[in-house]
């Protein structure tokens, strides 16, 4: 064997070798700690929030990913195995967890953190719940209280600290609605309307008085029709709508193409169902909603000024 071959082995032993001391070493140091499963990244964002580091959260969709038609990973299916307790949005959103937990065998509580609030129904989609609850900033309240519920069911010694942890976060909350009470009553009236490319805040239209609209419905399941583009390009040239708004988790391409036609601009990229990256302020729920509506006030605002 010539020498470099064997400098190239020894390394690459070496590297093996310590590559499996480090995995072996933290897996252990976890396994002391319960682990958490939440399905979107805004229920992990909130649960890694209230269970600071007493147990280790998993998000099971990856940022930007779409919840509605995720399709789950073998790597998913392991956590699960792993897990202690599950945390869903429930509403409909997660239909392809109902296997993966299946498969997974055992018996865990399964937390539906919507639990408590009362939905909105489609109309349209045969009074299906609109599973996007998170977009009315006071909804969390239920959100942070159906997860410190779970996690006491597995961690009960930790009482004080997660309603400790939960009441503060909740303050913060309630910090964020008056907020963006204050931000959406700078606007004009006529300028309140969001138009998106799917149903994702109709509860946020509710809470906060402003008209919604977008090209699907409340699941991006089923393509929009030629109908739905039309009927849209035609809202938006009927009320002089002057901008739209993309989003993260959505395909873009069809709104760009209605905007175009009906002389509108595309304003912004909006947060609807997942979380953006760590380092930008869309990567936590509280970073998330300041985005979504700076963006969308400061597009009203400038388009109402300029008279269009
Ligand atoms: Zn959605």
């Amino acid at each position: 064997m010539e020498l470099r071959t064997i400098f190239v082995l020894t390394g690459l032993a070496l590297f093996v070798f310590i590559l499996s001391g480090c995995s072996g070493h933290s897996e252990s140091g976890k396994r002391n700690k319960p682990l958490v499963i939440a399905t979107t990244t805004i229920i992990a964002d909130i649960a890694q929030e209230i269970a600071g580091d007493r147990v280790e959260v998993y998000g099971i969709m990856p940022i930007g990913g779409d919840p509605h038609v995720y399709q789950p990973v073998p790597g998913d299916a392991r956590m699960i195995v792993r897990s202690d307790l599950v945390l869903l949005n429930g509403l409909q959103l997660e239909g392809w967890l109902t296997d993966l937990v299946r498969h997974a065998g055992g018996t865990r509580p399964m937390i539906e953190v919507t639990e408590g609030i009362t939905p909105l129904v489609d109309e349209d989609r045969r009074g299906e719940p609109d599973p996007h609850a998170w977009s009315d900033v006071r909804n969390m309240h239920y959100y942070v209280e159906n997860i410190v519920r779970g996690l006491l069911k597995i961690d009960p010694e930790g009482e004080a600290y997660y309603t400790g942890r939960a009441d503060e976060y909740k303050l913060k909350l309630d910090e964020l609605d008056a907020w963006v009470r204050e931000q959406i009553e700078t606007l004009p009236d006529e300028r309140r309307i969001l138009v998106t490319s799917h149903d994702a805040f109709r509860y946020f239209g509710e809470a906060y008085n402003v008209r919604v609209m977008a090209l699907q419905g409340i699941s991006t399941e089923a393509q929009p029709q030629t109908k739905d583009v039309v009927q849209l390009v035609q809202t938006l040239q009927k009320y002089d709508i002057p901008a739209v708004f993309i989003e993260t988790s959505v395909n873009p391409k069809m709104l760009e193409q209605i905007a175009r036609d009906a002389g509108a601009r595309i304003a912004g990229e909006l947060f609807s169902d997942s979380l953006g990256h760590p380092d930008h302020e869309g990567g936590t729920y509280l970073g998330m909603v300041r985005h979504n509506v700076r963006t969308f006030v400061d597009a009203m605002k400038i388009e109402s000024m300029t008279g269009k």
